[in-house]
């Protein structure tokens, strides 16, 4: 964090045309974006490889609103998370993510539009940006805002750089700041031709969701939107304003949609194995997620979670022939390479795991990766080596920082 605290005086802000203080220079925000774009889609899920036409619609949707909004120049990106949690958010300098748990509930293109343009104003009116400032100058730390991790387990692990990519995502926003990305968001739907009545429609049902307490929502979206029935109210004086009609896409949205929506049941029976491994009920499990694996057999999530449950089956042989499956089908997902990997370390291939590992921790740095391959060096007679992993895993809290530095100083009486 300190690298970036870089003072740079006043600025104005893109969006509202204010002053105002300006800690982070708009290259590093840049470089934030940039850089921590794949980690955080990656410990919310992965990318949803599994329709990349659905990936392509968002991101055609997403450059039509970007297009037209305060800052047209931002490198805007637009991706679909594989990630049942209903969910939106953005990175600094336009790198947006929507969860393929949001599109599901939505109805048409211009409620989509409505999300998307959304978020496009907490980019452009750098809303994150002057949260991370504030908290600097609080010196409370980006930790200490209010984060919902929902029930990321990755959460905890990862180090750097990739912990603060997710604490920006996910942070919690304040209502002005949700009214002003509510408020500009119109306009932006309004300019692309999208009937604005969608965004009231949509904070309506929000509200609705939210006062009804069970909601998924919860959890996700409304974590860090939090909807209110002031934002409704504003939304719909603004539409009166300036005049509802417009583009809804309907039809186009439930045709490009229909394939995430007809798996939805293979995800829901891996939710179900999940919890039923939790529970330690491991036939249960196993018979769960052979359910979603025949139903989609290209969703590398699946198999990873198979593998989990043959590991705990004391079965690391098939374990390992699931964790191929879901490398091959999605190589660059750091979770997966981690799990094989420790995997292969049990079963005694170190420079299998060594590989493994050091390919996770290249997009994603954790505790758990850098502690293993500190072991992984030992073994291999590799005192220095192992030295520096253990001294990055030290850095860690919890019960993985403790393994480390105890193996750390034991290294430095040998
Ligand atoms: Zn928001």
């Amino acid at each position: 964090m300190l690298a970036l605290f870089v003072l740079a005086g006043c600025s104005v802000n893109p969006v509202t045309g204010e002053r105002q203080l300006s800690l982070i220079s708009e290259s590093q925000e840049h470089e934030i974006g940039r850089e921590q774009y794949v980690p955080t889609q990656q410990m919310q899920g992965g990318q949803f490889y599994i329709d990349p036409e659905l990936t392509r619609y968002v991101n055609e949707v997403g450059q039509k609103l970007a297009a037209v909004s305060d800052r047209p120049d931002l490198p805007y990106e637009f991706t679909v998370l594989n990630s049942s949690v209903p969910n939106a958010w953005a990175l600094p300098a336009g790198k947006i993510a929507i969860n393929r748990g949001l599109l599901v509930q939505l109805e048409d293109e211009a409620q989509m539009a409505s999300v998307l343009g959304h978020e496009i104003v907490h980019a452009a009116a750098r809303h994150s940006v002057q949260r991370m400032q504030q908290s600097m100058l609080l010196s409370v730390g980006i930790a200490g805002l209010g984060i919902a991790l929902t029930d990321n387990k990755w959460a905890g692990l990862a180090m750097g750089g990739a912990a603060l990519g997710s604490q920006i995502a996910l942070a919690r926003n304040s209502q002005a700041h949700e009214l002003e990305s509510d408020d500009h968001g119109i306009r932006y739907m309004i300019e692309a031709g999208y009937d604005p009545m969608a965004a009231v429609e949509l904070q309506e049902l929000f509200v609705k969701l939210s006062e009804g307490g069970s909601s998924s929502f919860l959890d996700g979206l409304f974590a860090s939107h939090p909807p209110s029935q002031r934002r409704v109210d504003e939304n719909r004086k603004l539409v009166a304003q300036l005049g509802a009609g417009g583009y809804r896409g309907r039809e186009e949205y439930q045709r490009r949609i229909a394939k995430a929506k007809a798996l939805q049941p293979a995800y829901d029976a891996r939710d179900e194995a999940a919890k039923l491994l939790n529970d330690g009920k491991l036939d249960a499990a196993l018979t769960k997620i052979n359910e979603a694996i025949a139903k989609e057999p290209d969703e590398a999530a699946f198999h990873a979670l198979r593998g989990q449950i043959h590991e705990r089956m004391k079965k690391p042989e098939v374990a390992r022939a699931d964790y191929d499956k879901a490398v091959s089908l999605y190589p660059e997902m750091f979770s997966y390479r981690i799990v094989r990997g420790l995997n292969e370390l049990n079963l005694g291939n170190l420079d299998k795991a060594r590989t493994d590992l050091l390919e996770a921790s290249r997009v994603v740095p954790t505790s758990i990766a850098y502690l293993r391959l500190g072991d992984i060096a030992v073994r291999q007679n590799q005192r220095g080596e192992a030295m520096q992993y253990y001294n990055q895993a030290a850095q860690a809290g919890g019960d993985i920082g403790e393994e480390a530095r105890r193996k750390l100083s034991a290294l430095q009486r040998n």
